[in-house]
């Protein structure tokens, strides 16, 4: 039975600074209006996360693609999570450099390989033969992220925010879930948080919903906080409730957690809660694009 769509897409929870509230606004709904004329268009809901995905992978707003935080060695390296909630599969790549869009990458991890996740050297070596150019790490670099990693040097409570994400469910009631991040500012080389981890960076099951997070993830990835979102929609919690629930959780005294997430449950539902000062976000409303930070 055909069904209406829905679109829910995040750039990024933390401590967002005012001169960047602007370009994280616009950011976001060109993003959703991207994904919302795909959607109306019918194009399957793991295209339109991987699509709106790139988008923001694109601008340099986010840290994500284009844009994204520095290692401690002064490199950037990408985690990228896609998963389709018809099948439960799902693609993704860690600690890959020199690449532009990551989730795409990730998408042909899932579609053109018998694994779910590949790393490293070996995910790099993947892209190489899926025709995937190998850019020079200027091109992704940006000025701002430069001053910031300096100042992450002798700073070390300076935060990061930016990752990406997006959640959507088509006219046939498929859900999917991506996210993309550059990781956290000043992470050490050859770490990877919560982001390429199904169940923590990002969940979807037709028969729950989806949901796509960001944060620190370290803490994220101590509540596996996408998939136990999912749980708690599972349970007949709407995809605001299991949103705010997931939160409490990660806020907890226990797990002292950061970060937010957004969600889309099986009616349809969009939802989104953190415990960050922001979190960029885009939805669609009553067919009208709402984007907030
Ligand atoms: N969750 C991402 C990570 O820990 C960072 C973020 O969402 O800001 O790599």
């Amino acid at each position: 039975m055909p069904t209406f769509p829905s679109l829910i897409v995040h750039g990024g929870a933390g401590n967002i600074p005012k001169e960047e509230h602007a370009g994280h606004l616009n950011g976001v709904r060109l993003a959703a209006e991207l994904g919302w004329k795909l959607l109306l268009d019918g194009r399957p809901a793991l295209d339109v996360v991987e699509q709106v995905v790139r988008l923001l992978e694109d601008d340099p707003t986010y840290d994500a693609g284009r844009g994204s935080h520095l290692n401690s060695a002064g490199h950037i390296e990408l985690d990228a999570l896609i998963m389709d909630g018809a099948t439960l599969n799902s693609g993704a790549v860690a600690a890959v450099q020199c690449i532009g869009n990551p989730i795409s990458l990730a998408r042909l991890v899932m579609d053109k390989t018998r694994h779910s996740l590949l790393v490293g050297i070996g995910a790099q070596a993947f892209a190489e033969k899926m025709g995937f150019p190998r850019l020079a790490e200027e091109n992704l670099l940006v000025g701002r992220e430069l001053e910031r990693w300096k100042a992450a040097q002798h700073d070390l409570s300076s935060d990061g925010h930016g990752t990406v994400g997006a959640v959507a469910r088509d006219s046939a009631g498929n859900i999917a879930a991506a996210t993309s991040t550059g990781g956290t500012l000043n992470k050490l080389s050859g770490r990877v948080g919560d982001s390429p981890l199904i169940g923590s960076g990002a969940y979807a099951d037709n028969l729950s919903g989806g949901a796509s997070a960001t944060g620190v993830g370290e803490s994220l990835m101590k509540i596996v906080i996408s998939k136990t979102a999912c749980d708690l929609m599972h349970a007949g919690l709407n995809a605001q409730e299991a949103a705010e629930k997931a939160v409490e959780l990660l806020s907890s005294e226990r797990v002292k957690g950061s970060g937010g997430l957004i969600t889309v449950d099986s009616r349809g539902n969009t939802g989104f809660a953190y415990n960050t000062p922001c979190m960029s976000r885009a939805q669609v409303k009553d067919g009208q694009i709402v984007a907030s930070v």
